[in-house]
């Protein structure tokens, strides 16, 4: 299975965003419903409209169903909701908010870091004396 790709941070160029959007218009679907079986994401599809299609998007509007919309709760930033919960504008204001707002998180990390590379700095070491004890992998002759 391969992983799914991330909304576009920038929006669609404008043919395939006037041909994704005459589908939208042609299919009778609403937006949620189109996009979802187009595998795009709202938010990508909003933006581009918006960026191309300005007019046509207020005037469709309302026949669109639900269009998600909020503010990020990190920085405040508005943006169009991929998902009914999403809380933050992007998956970096959602780590951030979080590193900032849980107390010790940070450091908590930087020790787990630490503690890992202490571990594989051992394992190394001990890889190194076994072959040096058993002499070269491959002796000559
Ligand atoms: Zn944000």
């Amino acid at each position: 299975m391969t992983a799914k790709k991330l909304p576009s941070a920038r929006p669609w160029r404008k043919d395939l965003t006037v041909k994704r959007w005459q589908g939208l218009l042609a299919s009778g679907l609403t937006m949620q419903l189109y996009v979802r079986r187009h595998g795009f994401y709202p938010s990508e599809f909003i933006a581009s409209v918006i960026h191309h299609l300005p007019g046509e998007f207020e005037q469709h509007r309302a026949s669109l169903g639900p269009i998600g919309e909020g503010n990020c709760q990190h920085c405040g930033r508005h943006f169009w909701k991929n998902r009914s919960y999403q809380k933050f504008c992007s998956y970096n204001c959602n780590s951030r908010f979080r590193m900032a707002n849980t107390p010790g998180a940070v450091e908590a990390n930087r020790q787990k870091m630490r503690d890992f590379r202490a571990k594989k700095r051992k394992e190394n070491e001990a890889k190194r004396a076994l072959t040096s004890e058993d002499g070269p992998q491959n002796p000559p002759g």
